[in-house]
């Protein structure tokens, strides 16, 4: 691209959709190599009137990285590692740089990301864009507690170097700030040292919310990592029954084959089950089972199965087998087709967890739409001014959407958010495609909001950083003065 950027023609537009595939857009979309590509986007957008999102790899569940009817600025080919210190394990890469890419050019020197997302798909850019957390944000808190400083390109064509020293107010505004506040266009971090390939992880079930809550306050003092799946079919007092799975580092010299295990095909896991049937047609596979009775008899089985064989196991598996389970069968999310999924998740904090989680999951099974999966996990506050964490828990909740359901799913959905405001819980923009403007007030409180416009102002005067989530969720965020935006949707 060079400075005579065009929008494209209506030919040229793209259908771009949510991870969740219950909503998409229809926009120009420019895939920069280049920071300087993307401040002749941004003079070649203010002309034409028209406004742009932020897009890493987009793994957001809703709206987050789209925009209707203007422009995306997908990240993914800005991709190079631009400095790594082995010694010091301390590395700068720019924004479409993903979490694979990442923890595969690290871990052969001993280090690994202090936090990783559900999937090694995210990007940098769109990691800090959310502040993601991970199976280990008690003790480690989200990525941002492991950013040391980033270059922030922002919409006036000003780039500015934020750390938690220098332009400290938006370094803590902008890891979080949901693309709204300039580009990353690098980001330096610490990595976490480690001595092998392996984590040691112990499982076994729970009866209960209250057991998995008493388990985990139990484990927290010494565990690196802290998992819960939640059967959201049971009933009665086995209301919350699931799994935990705990996992330790090793330490340096107790894994004598750390060498190897170290390597990247040691962390990888087969492509086939059994040695024969490939892990991409699993998902097709999964297709007669994915309905609501079908998921329900999964659920039973896989609780069974880890009150039985599973319960109390110790075993030894990868950082990688570990962290991203879920990218090991391939569009799983495929199952969930035509009409896709919305993940419903919620951060409750820990005096209130078990009641709200109780009350959530009974109003989703009255409704007859109980979620097919269930992750329970545990958090702590942090510094970031849009933060999505609480010192408390977390339960994720995938629920199908269809042509039939979605009305009601998004009543169900308005009914859960009030459970969840009136135990004083909070929101993921990460995960949200069904909060108002009204929802995201109420758990961020004034203060907050108008301490992020008033940085807006000062980073983006003219409106022009805007996606499809922040127009529903912070409506006068994005009150236009120059940029007048089309704000229309297709849903699927
Ligand atoms: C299977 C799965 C599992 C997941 N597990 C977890 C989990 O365990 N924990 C968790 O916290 N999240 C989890 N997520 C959510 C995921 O980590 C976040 O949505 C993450 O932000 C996605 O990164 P991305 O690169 O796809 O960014 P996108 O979804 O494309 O964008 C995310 C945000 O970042 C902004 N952004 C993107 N690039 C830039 C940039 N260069 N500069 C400024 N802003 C930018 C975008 O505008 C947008 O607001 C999961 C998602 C999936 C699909």
């Amino acid at each position: 691209m060079s400075a005579n950027t065009r929008i494209p023609s209506p030919d040229q537009l793209e259908k771009v959709d949510s991870w969740g595939m219950q909503t998409s857009c229809i926009s120009s979309v420019f895939r920069p190599s280049l920071p300087e590509q993307i401040s002749d986007i941004f003079q070649t957008a203010l002309a034409a009137q028209q406004n742009i999102a932020l897009r890493g790899a987009g793994c957001s569940y809703g709206d987050a990285s789209l925009n209707a009817e203007n422009i995306i600025l997908d990240f993914t080919r800005m991709n190079r590692i631009l400095a790594w210190n082995p010694q010091t394990g301390e590395i700068t890469v720019e924004p479409g740089v993903t979490l694979e890419q990442l923890w595969k050019y690290c871990i052969g020197d001993g280090w690994w990301p202090p936090v990783v997302s559900g999937t090694m798909r995210v990007t940098m850019g769109g990691a800090a864009g959310m502040n993601y957390h991970g199976k280990n944000n008690f003790k480690a808190g989200p990525v941002g507690d492991h950013i040391l400083k980033f270059q922030l390109l922002l919409p006036t064509g000003e780039l500015l170097h934020c750390s938690r020293e220098e332009n400290s107010d938006i370094f803590f505004a902008a890891i979080g700030g949901f693309g709204m506040l300039g580009c990353f266009t690098s980001i330096t971090m610490q990595m976490k040292k480690i001595y092998s390939g392996m984590l040691e992880v112990y499982a076994f079930a729970t009866n209960n919310f209250a057991h998995i809550i008493q388990e985990f306050e139990k484990r927290i003092p010494q565990a690196d990592y802290l998992v819960g799946w939640i059967d959201c079919f049971a009933k009665g007092k086995e209301l919350g029954r699931g799994q935990v799975h705990e996992a330790h580092y090793l330490q340096q010299g107790e894994d004598p084959f750390a060498m190897q295990t170290l390597r990247i095909e040691k962390q990888e896991l087969p492509d086939s089950l059994f040695g024969i049937l490939p892990k991409s047609i699993i998902w097709r596979l999964m297709k007669p089972i994915a309905h609501p009775v079908g998921i329900q008899l999964l659920n039973m089985l896989k609780y069974k199965a880890s009150a039985t064989l599973g319960n109390h196991k110790t075993i030894h598996q990868s950082h990688a087998a570990f962290a991203f389970l879920l990218d090991y069968v391939p569009n799983w999310k495929n199952a969930y087709l035509p009409g896709g999924l919305i993940q419903y998740q919620s951060f409750i904090p820990e005096q209130n967890a078990e009641e709200c989680f109780k009350a959530q999951i009974e109003l989703c099974q009255r409704r007859k739409m109980v979620p097919w999966l269930g992750v329970f996990k545990k958090h702590r506050k942090d510094d970031f001014l849009m933060s999505h964490a609480v010192n408390g828990y977390s339960l994720a909740l995938d629920l199908r959407v269809t042509e039939r359901n979605r009305e009601a799913l998004w009543q169900m959905a308005q009914d859960l958010n009030k459970i969840v405001l009136a135990y004083g819980g909070r929101f993921y923009f990460a995960k949200d495609s069904t909060l108002t403007s009204t929802d995201a007030e109420a758990f961020l409180g004034r203060d907050a909001i108008e301490k992020f416009e008033s940085i807006k102002r000062r980073c983006d005067p003219h409106n022009l950083l805007q996606s499809n989530l922040s127009r529903r969720l912070f409506p006068l965020l994005n009150v236009v003065e120059t940029v007048q935006p089309h704000v229309s949707e297709t849903a699927l």
